[in-house]
């Protein structure tokens, strides 16, 4: 063996004599079952697949550092964020949504923007997707939801009746759709796209008072998108374009990074604040809510091994430090639940002490024991139990958030708030989109609506038309309707409207 090579060992560090040639009975075979180098070697390869994420299957992560550029202390007492300069370990994964493990980074799609911060209190976590808003406010939607952007239960193929039949008949979705079917649901790469936590969180202060806050990462590398065309070629010719470009980018030195900027409203003026701040389905607008400039986000090292790294990272919107908390935003509500629980699925009840999702800078200290896969000294041999007299960690109620009251009857609550859900969707419309966007916009509706059956064309159209006159005229008119039919619909009441097209 030459000096430079190291032996190969079986999983238990013994040598390993020879590894091209399984233990027969002469030279023909069979197969000897005494060759445990063989079993172990393919019980552990048909062990390699993990369940894959049953959304944001297929992503891509780096790490880097967050820093502070603006005194906010008198919003949060997160110690991160507690002084100018200071500089945190965070790790990003960027993500499609609804496609497999091996999709196309081109697809049309909400991109997940994830980060974890590894702060000094315990890592916290935010994450985020690459639009501001949501397809849906209330999570009993959310299963049935994402069934329908995946595969027929018949074909296995995507199904654009599955896809727009919902959407339609749920038209909280308008402006989502029209973020997604705009040339940002194709964004060039994970660099040139903006993050949003799309919720409202709720940040307080060392004295208690709180305030709701959204998070804007605005790309430093500027926005860049595809085109539809663009996007269909880079799908067949290049499938992992954007995993390439950010692991390209970094290697080559060009850290992309991110200037994090908040949207801030107080307890008072969320009162009388136009827009259900708890509803994920709208923005604040930024003329009424400008936003203030407080960090930069910067990523600058690649994952040596992409399953450990990047398979493996599990985020939470659960995952909070002193200084920061949930709102009663109800989809965020549900992924405090929903996230954690895929994770216990996916890998294990002690997924918390892999690498990349440890608690770096802060000792996991309490008295959770035991489970598959407990890795570590497991607590040793301190005590298990709490309250307990023996010195062990203790409770610190200074971490905990400051009392906030609830009120309210118990029960399955239509969304009842007088706020409407074509306005925004029509304002992007009309205000921020210029005439090739539109046109861009509508192109990628016609081409993907059309896909669906006329009834469901007719419907998911009226929608449009409810948002902005001309976007459902111009929709409506690519796909060869009858505008007529069309303006009746979106005259009707929702269920109406669901009755005349079912
Ligand atoms: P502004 O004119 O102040 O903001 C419009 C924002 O729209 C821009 O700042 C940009 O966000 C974003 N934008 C531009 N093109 C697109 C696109 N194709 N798809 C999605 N977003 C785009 O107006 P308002 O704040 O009054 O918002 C008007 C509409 O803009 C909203 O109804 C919403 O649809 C959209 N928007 C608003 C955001 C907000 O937080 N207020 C955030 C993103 C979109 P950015 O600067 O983040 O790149």
């Amino acid at each position: 063996m030459s000096e430079k090579k190291r032996p190969m060992t079986n999983a238990f560090g013994a040598p390993v004599g020879g590894d091209l040639n399984s233990m027969t009975a002469g030279p023909r075979g069979p197969v000897l079952m005494q060759d445990a180098h063989l079993l172990e070697k393919l019980g552990h390869f048909d062990r390699e697949r993990i369940p894959e994420r049953v959304v944001h299957a297929k992503g891509a992560g780096a790490y880097g550092y967050f820093e502070v550029t603006a005194d906010v202390t008198k919003w949060t007492k997160a110690k991160f964020l507690s002084e100018v300069g200071k500089k945190t370990d965070v790790f990003a994964r960027f993500s499609t949504v609804g496609g497999e493990k091996g999709s196309a980074d081109a697809a049309r799609d909400p991109r997940g923007f994830a980060v974890k911060f590894y702060t000094e209190e315990g890592n916290y976590d935010m994450t985020g997707n690459n639009t501001p808003v949501f397809f849906i406010r209330d999570p009993l939607k959310f299963p049935d939801f994402i069934h329908t952007q995946k595969r027929n239960p018949a074909t296995n193929l995507p199904d654009p009746d599955m896809f727009w039949d919902f959407l339609s008949l749920t038209p909280e979705s308008a402006h989502q759709v029209t973020v997604l079917f705009s040339d940002r649901g194709t964004p060039a790469t994970y660099r040139h796209m903006n993050g949003y936590s799309s919720h409202t969180y709720k940040w307080y202060n060392a004295q208690g008072d709180y305030v709701w806050v959204q998070y804007h990462l605005k790309t430093g590398q500027g926005i860049r998108n595809l085109t539809r065309q663009e996007a269909e070629a880079l799908k067949g010719k290049d499938p992992d374009h954007a995993t390439r470009d950010l692991y390209n980018a970094i290697e080559a030195g060009e850290f992309p990074s991110w200037t994090l900027e908040m949207q801030i409203l107080t307890p008072e003026q969320a009162k009388d604040f136009k827009w259900d701040i708890f509803d994920i389905t709208k923005v604040w607008p930024h003329a009424e809510v400008p936003p203030v400039t407080v960090g930069k986000l910067v990523l600058d090292r690649n994952p040596v091994n992409y399953f450990a790294e990047v398979e493996q990272a599990a985020f939470s919107p659960g995952n909070l430090v002193p200084g920061i908390a949930i709102s009663p935003d109800k989809m965020l509500q549900a992924r405090v639940f929903s996230y954690h629980d895929t994770h216990l699925h996916r890998l294990g009840p002690n997924y918390h002490l892999i690498p990349v999702n440890q608690a770096k800078n802060a000792p996991e200290l309490n008295y959770q024991r035991d489970g598959s896969m407990r890795v570590d000294h497991g607590g040793g041999g301190g005590p298990n139990y709490w309250p307990n007299s023996m010195g062990g960690p203790a409770p610190d109620p200074s971490a905990q958030e400051p009392p906030f009251p609830l009120e309210g009857e118990a029960g399955r609550h239509e969304y009842a708030f007088d706020n409407d859900d074509f306005v925004q969707p029509g304002n992007l419309y009309r205000k921020v989109m210029d005439g090739q966007a539109r046109e861009h916009l509508v192109g990628n509706i016609v081409e993907h609506l059309g896909g669906a059956a006329k009834r469901i064309q007719e419907r998911q159209a009226a929608i449009f038309y409810k948002c902005d006159v001309d976007y459902g005229t111009k929709v409506a008119q690519g796909l060869g309707l009858d505008l007529e039919r069309v303006k009746t619909l979106a005259a009707m009441s929702k269920d109406q409207r669901a009755e005349a097209t079912s």
